[in-house]
């Protein structure tokens, strides 16, 4: 192996990821006094947080009456109770002061009559615990998480904390069972970077990438999940993977559940509103699960749109130019370049598309990742935080709402700052690693560096998207899934003979690509095998085979680990059916329809 010069860092804490939950947490810790280092592989504000369109949610109550304790029990609802219920508690009560701070920091919300936030409907976003709908999603136009992302990488720098852009992280770096750090090429100047932290933060994001068509960006690669697993320690439910029910089709950008929120809606090819037949109260506002599933019903059963009849139409012209140029500008500029839709004139043509990933590193409501130690389901690993998309609090569940994402990032990112600040005093010093420390990791990166097989990563990674677009789809049945599992364990040995042409440090779009892959294939195959071993339909996840929820047997999270030949090994964590204060009651399991 070359001998590769190092540099290190010291800090007192070091995130990963500036996208919503990266940046809140950055500049949470500089404003408690801690040093705080950030590294992104992308410019901060290109992360995918940029791209969320339509709102993040607060029971603020400024468009019609709300509650957090109806917040609290449609997040539950709609997680299909596998959210753990003190953590949903905590965010839906912090998200009111969550959304002012945001107001006050600056993120130029767009406005009632009378000067207020302005707040659209969303799925699954009830008032009185399912009776009537509520107005919770906070927006500024369809550019919220543009609006959101740009205000706090200002916060971000107004504070003092050390941005590293265009660092990409490798590997985290353990010692003694604690994480002390983690390795980084910075791509511009091709050296290698040692950051020191008595924390490190996972804010990477999801892994979206892992399929063919999803609305999410191509960095979205779940790098922060690939390398929790090469760590030794667990995902958690990997197997919920959040079909959006409105991605272009072809394109599979993402049009926002807005566009309903604001009165649109779907038809299939007899132009029926069909949604009405499958949630007759919520219809076209029914939780994102149920909409995808009635959509692909809708298309198997002959009644899809288009020469093929394979896709469903979405109708805003009835809202007219006003409303769509003020709340909407963004979804109508989407619609005309990748779909050629005038959508003051014409419906668009839409596809559930993967959008979200429930799963990730599991985490308690302080962002701590756990894991399941002895008897311990909640035993905390020292030194490893883990937020936003890249976590698994759990608030999500089996299926997330839609605006409840936005809100995880901030209020996940504050906790972690306030949980640093309670348990790290800043300015300690860092204990000299040995010196074989980074031979490990060192070792694998110059061994796909130099890689020399037969497989371009491209060729792979195409393999790789199909198969988990074919087999861990919208319906599964044992047989797709066994199917599948074999498949992508193939997908995963092929990795082996993979082939990187440019052996350069500088720029190297072919190598950190292929790091990518690596970190993809691995959830890939956790995302698989763990559909594959839960025979229950829950949430997101909808297997023909098992079309009943089982909560005698299967209200619990699954965790996963992948070992370095692609082995998956599975065990459980009950899910937290207790709250933390008597504020609200815990929601029991209940039938639910919409
Ligand atoms: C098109 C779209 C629209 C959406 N709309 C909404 C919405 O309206 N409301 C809502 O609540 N949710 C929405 N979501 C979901 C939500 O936006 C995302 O879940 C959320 O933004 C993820 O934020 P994050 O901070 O976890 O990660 P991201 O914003 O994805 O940021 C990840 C960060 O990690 C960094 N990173 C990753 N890997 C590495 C590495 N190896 N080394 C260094 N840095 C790394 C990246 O550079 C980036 O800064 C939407 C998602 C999409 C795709």
């Amino acid at each position: 192996m070359e001998a590769y010069k190092v540099q290190q860092h010291k800090y007192d804490v070091i995130v990963v990821g500036a996208g919503g939950a990266g940046l809140r947490a950055t500049f949470g810790l500089a404003e408690k006094g801690l040093k705080a280092a950030c590294i992104t592989k992308v410019f901060p504000t290109r992360s995918h947080t940029v791209a969320a369109q339509g709102g993040i949610s607060a029971a603020l109550g400024n468009m019609g009456e709300d509650d957090w304790r109806f917040h609290f029990y449609d997040t539950i609802k709609g997680s299909d109770w596998l959210g753990d219920q003190d953590a949903i508690e905590y965010m839906c009560r912090e998200a009111i002061p969550a959304i002012i701070e945001l107001e006050h920091y600056g993120v130029p919300f767009s406005r009632t009559e009378e000067g207020k936030i302005y707040q659209r409907p969303f799925g699954g976003m009830t008032t009185h615990y399912g009776q009537g709908t509520a107005q919770r999603t906070c927006a500024a136009a369809d550019r919220t998480g543009h609006a959101i992302l740009h205000t706090l990488y200002q916060q971000a720098l107004a504070h003092d904390a050390t941005f590293f852009i265009e660092y990409f992280a490798i590997d985290l770096i353990f010692e003694e069972g604690r994480c002390v750090g983690v390795l980084a090429l910075d791509m511009n100047e091709g050296t290698l970077h040692l950051f020191r932290g008595h924390a490190v933060v996972m804010a990477t994001g999801g892994y979206g990438r892992a399929y063919f068509s999803a609305t999410s960006a191509h960095t979205c690669t779940g790098d922060g999940g690939g390398m929790v697993l090469r760590a030794g320690l667990p995902l958690q439910d990997m197997e919920f993977v959040q079909f959006h029910p409105t991605g272009i089709y072809g394109a599979g950008c993402l049009i926002t559940e807005g566009v309903r929120g604001e009165g649109g809606y779907l038809t299939n090819s007899e132009g029926e509103r069909f949604m009405e037949r499958y949630a007759p109260n919520a219809k076209d506002l029914a939780s994102r699960d149920v909409v995808s599933r009635a959509m692909t019903i809708e298309i198997r059963e002959g009644r899809g749109v288009g020469p093929n009849k394979d896709h469903i139409h979405l109708n805003l012209m009835h809202l007219g130019p006003e409303v769509i140029n003020e709340r909407l500008p963004g979804i109508a500029e989407s619609a005309r370049i990748f779909a050629g839709v005038d959508v003051t004139k014409e419906p668009i043509p839409v596809l559930p598309t993967v959008h979200y990933n429930m799963g990730g590193i599991p985490t308690n409501y302080h962002g701590e990742v756990v894991t399941k130690r002895d008897d311990d389901p909640d035993s905390v690993v020292p030194g490893l935080f883990a937020i936003g998309e890249a976590a698994c609090v759990s608030v999500h569940g089996a299926n997330r709402l839609g605006s409840n994402s936005l809100l995880d990032l901030v209020v996940f990112g504050r906790a972690v700052a306030n949980r640093c600040a309670e348990v790290i005093k800043p300015g300690l010093p860092h204990k000299d690693l040995p010196a074989n420390a980074l031979d490990e990791v060192l070792g694998r990166f110059d061994a796909l560096r130099h890689a020399n097989g037969s497989r371009p990563t491209s060729q792979i990674r195409a393999e790789m998207q199909k198969t988990m677009q074919n087999d861990a789809a919208v319906f599964r049945t044992g047989e797709t899934l066994k199917d599948g599992s074999k498949k992508i364990s193939e997908v995963f040995t092929q990795f082996k003979d993979v082939k990187v042409a440019d052996r350069s440090l500088v720029w190297n779009s072919d190598l950190i690509e292929t790091l990518e892959l690596s970190n993809l294939l691995a959830q890939a195959v956790a995302t698989m095998h763990s559909a594959e071993q839960r025979p229950e339909s829950r949430g997101a996840h909808a297997r023909e085979d098992f079309p009943e929820r089982d909560d005698h047997e299967w209200q619990k999270h699954t965790l996963v680990w992948i070992d370095a030949e692609g082995n998956s090994r599975f065990d459980f964590r009950p899910v937290h059916m207790y709250t933390l204060t008597d504020d609200v009651e815990v929601v029991p399991p209940k039938k639910r329809v919409y």
